[in-house]
């Protein structure tokens, strides 16, 4: 059997060859029952025609002998012994033609001279028969008696049995016997013939055993251990299987004694009776097998490709199951869950042999928006369930407490299943909203941030504005003043929709990067220049920036591979959060070394520093700390995730490090670009400043 079959194909075959193995049992187990009672039968059907046909000889013997008795009684037989031979031949001659029955008579004196026979056997006349076992049982006994089979002097010389009956005088002296013979020919007439069908014969045995009938009949040669014949022989009745004179092979015997004579009558049958009918019988069950066993061959292949088609289906469904990336699961009328996918699995943190088989209700904790449990008749699902239409939440109100405790924001939508117009049951589909529900409390902070930052700068410029407009004797240092408070304004609202559009073309794909061989002290240095050359809050009268810039370029340094401007936006943007977020005049420096197969650019600054919260969160979208010391300073939450897209794009990485009160150290590190070959022109991508 292939191996790779699946186990319920392998099954089902296993259970069809189970079945053929059960039906060829029961097929032996028939053919030997019926071997057996067939046997029996055949067996019991000799018994019975043995004792039939012994019944039949013993009654039809007794008869004669009774006949033979009856002649022998008559008183004026007993004068016979005084008169001559001839006249005693006469009785003979007489006695034969009333007598048919009996083929010959003989007349037997007292001293067992043998007086007369008829048909005349003029040769035994006068012979002394005293010595042969009938007469001496006679005149010992004085009752009839039968002999065993003996063989004619004359032709045809054929075996008979004699029997014998006293002769008394009329004071009831035996004054001789009165014998007469029947032939085995007509022994077996008495019992109505000797063959029968399918080759079996009956056979009469004398009381030495002696075969009166059939190719083995003889007078001199005794069977009388032959089985069957012995078992008779001592007054039993039975079916025995063995040899039989005169007949070849082996034989079925059955065998009775013949009451009275100590006689034996065999039925008997080539043994092939008992076999024939059971091989017929055997052959058509091993037909009828064999087409069981094709029968059975076609329905296993029916099954197996069935089930083949069956798993087949089973595998695409779960196939599609496994596919559907949100928590799908089916449950029946009574609620109890039938079927998860993996990513509900995966979504309720329980495996799915937690779920399947429990009531949904049981299985999963769903909570509303005020956090009380959901009862299964209030659920959608079973909404669903019974009144067969589709229904799904809103919002972001549905809790599924988790396997591990934790609660999820979700939504649902719970459909009826259905197979034609019978409702089996609904199938959910739950869906993890947290991540919408951030972006969506991501857009309220957008909103709130960006209008708040708006605001800030724009009430400068109106107030100003009006100011200037409304305040015609303002001298010119306070005019200058205002124009410069509206002029840092209009830059910081610049700066704010300069992040923004940032922002939406890094989350849109839209911004690409243009990479190519870059100096980075060259950036650092443009960097400087444009940094320092801004002062404390954006004042005329202000510290220039430069002061508190401390530059450390590694000599030698190798290009890196960058976008140029995309890396100045970036190293600006961490030296003015290293600026803004110190206090005024603590030093920054901007360290630039090579790193193995790196170049790191490090801005080091003395500033308020940050925990490590804040620090795992930096570079999150809107994401400011939440202290008196950041917020007094203007921002959007947006330079640092602005500054990660962007190092991320150059294939790049940035970090920080930082404790609160100890300052702050952000570092990106960029591969560099590799060396040019000896003798090569090297242009740097838009190098603007001298080394
Ligand atoms: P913004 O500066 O506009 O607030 P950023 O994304 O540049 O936005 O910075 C996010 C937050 O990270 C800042 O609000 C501040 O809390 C913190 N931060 C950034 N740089 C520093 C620094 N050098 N020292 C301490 N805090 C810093």
């Amino acid at each position: 059997m292939n191996p790779k079959r699946p186990v319920e194909v392998r099954l089902a075959i296993a259970a069809l060859a189970f079945l053929v193995a059960v039906v060829a049992v029961l097929g032996t187990w028939q053919v030997l029952a019926a071997r057996s009672s067939q046997r029996s039968e055949i067996e019991a059907g000799e018994v019975s025609a043995a004792h039939l046909a012994s019944s039949a000889l013993g009654s039809a013997l007794a008869s004669r002998l009774d006949l033979l008795s009856n002649l022998a009684d008559n008183a004026s037989l007993s004068s016979i012994f005084k008169q001559k031979p001839a006249e005693q031949a006469k009785i003979a001659v007489t006695l034969h033609l009333i007598y048919p029955g009996f083929a010959s008579f003989d007349v037997i004196d007292a001293n067992g001279r043998l007086g007369a026979r008829w048909p005349a056997e003029p040769a035994v006349v006068g012979k002394d028969v005293s010595s042969q076992p009938f007469f001496a049982n006679v005149m010992h006994s004085g009752k009839a008696y039968i002999s065993q089979a003996m063989q004619q002097n004359t032709a045809p010389k054929e075996l008979v049995t004699l029997l014998a009956a006293p002769v008394r005088d009329t004071s009831g002296r035996i004054v001789g016997i009165l014998a007469a013979s029947i032939p085995g020919s007509s022994l077996a007439s008495l019992i109505g013939g000797t063959m029968l069908r399918d080759g079996g014969a009956l056979v009469v045995f004398d009381q030495f055993g002696h075969a009166f009938t059939g190719p083995g009949a003889s007078a001199s040669k005794s069977f009388s251990s032959l089985p069957g014949v012995a078992s008779a022989l001592a007054g039993r009745t039975g079916a025995e299987t063995g040899t039989v004179p005169g007949y070849s092979g082996q034989r079925l015997v059955g065998y009775a004694p013949v009451a009275s004579t100590g006689w034996v009558v065999l039925v008997e049958e080539p043994s092939s009776v008992l076999s024939g009918p059971i091989d017929a019988l055997t052959e058509r069950l091993a037909a009828i097998g064999l087409a069981v066993a094709f029968l059975a061959a076609g329905i296993v292949a029916l099954v197996a490709s069935l089930l083949r088609k069956l798993i087949r289906e089973r595998e695409r469904v779960g196939a599609l199951m496994a596919s559907v990336g949100e928590g799908v699961a089916t449950i029946d009328m009574d609620g109890i869950v039938q079927l998860t996918n993996p990513a509900m699995d995966a979504l309720t943190g329980w495996p799915s042999s937690g779920l399947v088989g429990k009531k949904w209700a049981e299985a999963l904790d769903l909570y509303d928006q005020h956090g009380n449990l959901i009862p299964w008749q209030e659920s959608i699902a079973a909404q669903a369930a019974n009144q067969g239409h589709v229904v799904a939440t809103t919002g972001y109100g549905l809790h599924l407490a988790r396997a591990d405790g934790q609660r999820l924001p979700v939504a649902m939508t719970a459909a009826p299943l259905r197979a034609g117009n019978d409702l089996l049951g609904a199938v959910m589909v739950l869906r993890d909203v947290s991540r919408e529900r951030e972006v969506d409390q991501l857009k309220s902070s957008l909103v709130s941030t960006v209008s708040h930052e708006l605001r800030t700068p724009l009430t400068m410029v109106q107030g100003f504005s009006e100011l200037l407009l409304s305040r015609q004797d303002l001298g010119e240092k306070r005019s200058r003043e205002a124009l410069e408070q509206i002029h840092a304004s209009a830059q910081r609202l610049g700066r704010l929709i300069d992040d923004l559009l940032s922002v939406s073309r890094i989350d849109s794909g839209k911004l690409r990067v243009d990479l190519a061989a870059v100096d980075v002290r060259g950036v650092v240095h443009e960097v400087v220049k444009v940094a320092g050359s801004q002062t404390e809050g954006g004042l005329a009268q202000g510290a220039l920036f430069a002061d508190r810039l401390v530059v450390e370029v590694e000599p030698g340094l190798p290009a890196v591979i960058a976008d140029r401007d995309k890396l100045v936006q970036v190293v600006m943007n961490l030296v003015s959060n290293a600026l803004k977020y110190s206090p005024p005049g603590a030093p920054v420096r901007i360290v630039a070394q090579r790193k193995r197969d790196h170049a790191e650019i490090s801005v080091i600054d003395q500033g308020f520093g940050m925990t490590e919260v804040e620090c795992a969160q930096v570079f999150e979208k809107f994401t400011r700390a939440d202290r008196p010391e950041v917020r007094k300073v203007s921002g959007t939450g947006l330079g640092l995730y602005i500054t990660k897209s962007l190092v991320e794009m150059q294939h790049g990485q940035v970090w920080v490090h930082s404790e609160p009160g100890n300052g702050s150290v952000f570092a990106l590190s960029l591969p560099l670009s590799p060396e040019p070959e000896k003798g090569e022109v090297f242009a740097l991508q838009g190098t603007k400043e001298p080394h």
